[in-house]
């Protein structure tokens, strides 16, 4: 799960980091309110989307002479001229793909004075099982262009959970930063505070671009956040931190029937259950020379209400030309599965080819009832044929 900046700041001020003072705001009478609790007389206001490069994006709806989504500005009236350019109007960023963001929430926060801008991150580095610290003196760019232009400017740090963050991590952060005297200690601190953070909040990702020195001081400027999904039961305090207009509508629509949904980007929808079964349909699909339009897994209990729904979140992708459906009645005995998919196919009207395989138990009463229907229903043997079939059946509708 993501969050926004101004949500991410607010949390790692919580833990102690240097966080400018800022004030979230929906609208432009609140963006202008958010000014005036400010000191000033530099205020920035910051377009809230889950993604980065705002400050170099550009709004689908102004000229290309506008400003991106981060921008300075010198007084009141200057943060409600922004504020108005920016609500409702869609952020196309390195990040967002052409079809941008529609910006929704903006944050208006004090103005820094930068003297030089950092890079730090912490992410779960798979590859050594730990967490890792990711530091480097080029910050305020993209780290992709640092890794590929100039990769020893970029310092990782690798912190056992046994031990937790040392003192001489705290150090080579500092020094990867090639900082010194007092900002060197802040760096210490920082890192031990970022660690802390990261730990206790289950993060999967923390980003902090820039960390900027300003003054003699360390401060976070930007930070993006990303939660673990599998740890999220044990922070009920971060649910209200989710902005579902951020998320595809389909795959909101799906966690909240309990279904497993990631859209991609073929023809052939799939239902599936299980997450192995669900993988090796989408390879076959593939070897028989078409790609899956999602991932779905619809899980043990496919209830009629479940199939149901997983028919009309998959028939709202516009790119779904046939429907495979692979599933093996194990727990759910395979006629129960039939009779859901028949009833669910009447009950969206149904208007691509469906080939169906089913393996398990009832497998034979569950085919008569699919062949019984009336329902153009294909049935298939086993997952090659009914790879086959929708492939075949995708191409001759075409
Ligand atoms: P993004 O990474 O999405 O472009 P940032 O928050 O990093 O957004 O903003 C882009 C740039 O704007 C930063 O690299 C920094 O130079 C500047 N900036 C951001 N916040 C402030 C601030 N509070 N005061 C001064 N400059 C800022
Ligand atoms: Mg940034």
């Amino acid at each position: 799960m993501n969050i926004h900046e101004y949500q991410a700041k607010e949390l790692l001020a919580k833990h102690g980091l240097p966080v400018p003072r800022g004030i979230a705001a929906l609208s432009v009478e609140e963006a202008v309110e958010a000014a005036r609790q400010l000191p000033g007389p530099l205020y920035v206001v910051k377009s809230q989307i889950h993604a980065g490069g705002r400050g170099k994006g550009r709004f689908k709806e102004l000229g290309p002479d506008a400003k991106g989504g981060v921008r300075l500005a010198r007084s009141i009236e200057e943060v409600e001229s922004h504020a108005r350019e920016m609500l409702g109007n869609t952020l196309v960023t390195v990040q967002t793909g052409d079809e941008g963001k529609q910006v929704n929430r903006l944050y208006v926060t004090d103005g820094v004075d930068i003297g030089k801008e950092y890079y730090l991150s912490m992410l779960v580095d798979r590859a050594s099982g730990r967490v890792a610290m990711i530091a480097s003196t080029e910050g305020g760019m993209s780290i992709e262009d640092v890794a590929h232009e100039t990769p020893e400017k970029i310092v990782t740090i690798t912190i056992d959970p046994a031990q937790g963050f040392m003192p001489h991590h705290g150090r080579a952060l500092a020094y990867g930063l090639k900082l010194d005297g007092d900002l060197a200690k802040q760096a210490q601190k920082l890192g031990r505070q970022l660690y802390d953070a990261f730990h206790a909040l289950d993060c999967e990702m923390i980003e902090i671009n820039p960390l900027a020195e300003s003054n003699g001081t360390l401060m976070v400027l930007d930070t993006k956040m990303s939660f673990d999904g599998n740890a999220l039961f044990r922070h009920p305090e971060l649910a209200d931190l989710r902005d579902v207009t951020e998320e595809d509508p389909a795959e909101v629509e799906a966690s909240e029937h309990d279904l497993a949904y990631i859209k991609l980007d073929g023809n052939i929808g799939c239902m599936v259950n299980g997450a192995g079964l669900a993988m090796a349909t989408m390879d076959i699909i593939k070897l028989n020379g078409a790609f899956p339009a999602n991932f779905l897994d619809v899980g043990g209990g496919a209830s009629r209400e479940k199939v149901t729904a997983a028919f009309k979140i998959i028939l709202k992708d516009p790119a779904v030309e046939g429907i495979l459906v692979n599933i093996f009645g194990g727990i759910m005995k395979c006629d129960v599965i039939a009779d859901g998919i028949v009833a669910a196919a009447k009950d969206v009207n149904l208007s691509v080819p469906l080939v169906v395989r089913l393996e398990g138990t009832n497998v034979e009463q569950g085919k008569a009832i699919l062949d019984n229907s009336g329902l153009a229903i294909v049935s298939a043997d086993d997952l090659g044929d009914a790879a086959r079939k929708i492939v075949a059946e995708v191409r001759k509708a075409a």
